[in-house]
């Protein structure tokens, strides 16, 4: 057994509370190193007394390195002392908090220790989001319901989008078109920024109180969320808190003002005045946007205006949730406050960070729900559309990520693979339809909730931005109609089939060199296979199943033929199957 690769540290996603009777402990070892490994544990007030109990560990997700094990265990009086026990051909070893052990040890004081399960320490997102599939609009390039309000020079609906130029989408259109959503299916909109701004994209606030004029009014809102509600969709909005726009009044005044405005403490000012040298503000900005300066999240008169902003949004206009733009920019103590501020406005907001990167410091149940799962997006993109990852790369990634995070954070991460911010996926995919089927077929089989950028589902193209933000498509005989049923039938398996949502998952095929994966989701007792093929030519995997088991496509394309306790499945070129245990 490599001693090296072995790796525990309690809290975060290696041992922490699922829920409130409920501890999970994981630990890491080399892949395919280990034959078993039993978790000891008991209350380390009774220890002495009552003796230790064992709890075998399961393997719950392998890397490329790595095998991921993970015990479950309710201890009666919520306290846990715990080590573990390796079995390694004829290797016995133990493991304690002082290191490896050659028996097993004596002084349980030196174990591990996860001191008290406390409720008010429980990460606890909310449950809707794991139902949820999100549907993400760009307001000004919805649709245009009200033409009263649209912006000066607004240029004619389906023209070429630039990165300043308007179309007059506006929240009317949205309430329009709430039919075509609901045929969609999707039951949450992630929206962004729908506040007073200059710009097309308005991620430079002026006015976080008040709904962009050329978008309606507060009172506009409140029925959209309403007519949202109504139907059973979620309302989630765009929060951007590390930045204000230049044309914020606080801003202003110290542009005016200087070290003598009263806000001049709002923001992060180098050195007056506020200008921009040689490209850098004299003051910090997201990026060096001089038109974005970064607000000071420590003053606590910001503080103030912010958790207002927060609250207002959820408490009196009804919305669902926040998502955090430049979450990682911003102090953890703020969001702290935020999430108390956001979680008693009601408790099942949900609260989504942007980060595309490593996310544990931000999701151990005191700041946010759930990150943007670009991780996954990277690897689904590579896997499935760009061909520079295999399928046991593919599976690898999604192993890692599988116990990256606690479980319950895994079970709401947000997994899109297209934004304002990045190319259309249709685009990645040279336009080859099938390919972007057999990604998107990746994330509703997947845990996480699934997000459709809107006028993927009929079609719409567009590079980079601002490519990737042209007018929605509501010519039906413009829309890829074919593609829209493939979506709405994707999103009506995800909802009425929880194994897909949150069941267990197990990867069942993955080798280097082989575009070919396979992975299994159970629950409730419904199991599906799913299985994916990336090459350009047809692929036939072999699956190892329970005996006598029979499988059926419920959706895609593929063959299966069951064996004994084989299963074997030819799939077309870049295809996919849903085969569901009869
Ligand atoms: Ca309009």
């Amino acid at each position: 057994m490599l001693r090296e690769a072995v790796y525990h540290r309690p809290k975060n996603n290696w041992s922490y509370a699922y829920d409130r009777e409920t501890i999970h402990v994981r630990i890491r070892t080399k892949r395919d190193d280990v034959d078993t490994i039993t978790l000891i544990h008991g209350d380390k007030y009774s220890w002495s007394v009552v003796g230790s109990q064992t709890t075998a560990m399961k393997i719950i997700s392998q890397d490329n390195l790595f095998d991921y094990w993970q015990a479950e265990v309710k201890p009666p009086f919520r306290r846990l002392k715990y080590g573990f026990k390796f079995q390694s051909g004829n290797e016995s070893i133990w493991m304690n908090e002082q290191g490896f052990q050659e028996s097993e040890p004596e002084n349980q004081n030196l174990y591990f220790d996860f001191p008290f399960l406390n409720p008010a320490d429980v990460f606890t997102p909310p449950a809707w989001v794991k139902e949820a599939v999100f549907y993400q609009i760009f307001p000004e390039r919805f649709a245009n319901g009200d033409p009263s309000i649209d912006p000066s020079h607004v240029e004619p609906w389906g023209g070429v989008p630039t990165a300043h130029n308007f179309f007059g989408g506006d929240l009317q259109g949205i309430i329009d078109h709430l039919d075509y959503l609901t045929e969609l299916g999707i039951n949450a909109i992630y929206f962004n920024p729908l506040f007073e701004a200059t710009t097309n994209h308005k991620y430079d606030t002026t006015d976080y109180m008040k709904i962009d004029p050329h978008f309606g009014t507060n009172d506009k809102m409140k029925q959209l969320v309403e007519a949202c509600h109504a139907r059973g969709i979620k309302v989630l909005l765009d929060a951007v808190f590390n930045h204000s726009g230049g044309k914020f009044p606080p801003f202003l005044d110290v542009l005016e003002n200087g070290a003598e405005s009263r806000y001049a403490d709002w923001f992060h000012v180098r050195e007056f005045p506020l200008e921009v040298r040689d490209r850098v503000p004299t003051y910090d900005a997201f990026a060096f946007e001089p038109h974005m300066p970064k607000l000071n999240t420590e003053n606590a008169a910001v503080q103030e205006y912010l958790l207002e902003v927060a609250r207002y949004w959820i408490e009196d206009i009804g919305v669902d949730g926040w998502r955090l733009d430049v979450a990682n920019e911003v102090d953890h103590r703020f969001w702290r406050q935020f999430r108390d501020v956001v979680k008693a406005a009601n408790p099942e907001a949900y609260i989504l960070g942007e980060i595309w990167h490593d996310s544990q410091p931000w999701l151990s149940g005191d700041q946010f729900d759930a990150v943007m799962n670009y991780p996954l997006t990277e690897a689904i993109i590579d896997y499935a559309v760009k061909d520079i990852r295999d399928g046991r790369q593919f599976a690898d990634l999604v192993g890692y990520l599988h116990a990256a995070y606690p479980q319950q954070a895994s079970e709401v991460a947000f997994n899109l693979l297209g934004s304002h911010d990045t190319p259309r996926l249709l685009n990645l995919c040279q336009e080859d339809k099938q390919r972007l089927k057999l990604a998107y077929a990746i994330p509703f089989t997947l845990t996480g909730t699934p997000c459709i950028y809107y006028g993927d589902e009929i079609g719409l193209t567009g590079e980079h931005d601002p490519g990737c933000r042209k007018c929605m498509e509501w010519d039906e005989t413009k829309q890829d109609r074919e593609l829209f049923r493939f979506f709405a039938e994707l999103v009506k398996l995800r909802k009425e089939h929880r194994a897909l949502r949150d069941g267990t998952y197990q990867a069942l095929y993955s080798e280097s060199g082989d575009k070919s994966v396979a992975y299994a989701r159970e629950a409730d007792g419904e199991k599906f296979i799913i299985v994916l093929n990336a090459d350009t030519v047809q692929a036939s995997v072999t699956l190892p199943v329970e005996n006598g088991s029979a499988y059926e496509v419920v959706f895609g394309e593929g063959e299966p033929s069951a064996v004994g306790n084989k299963l074997q499945v030819s799939l077309p070129p870049i295809g996919y199957a849903i085969l569901m245990l009869q």
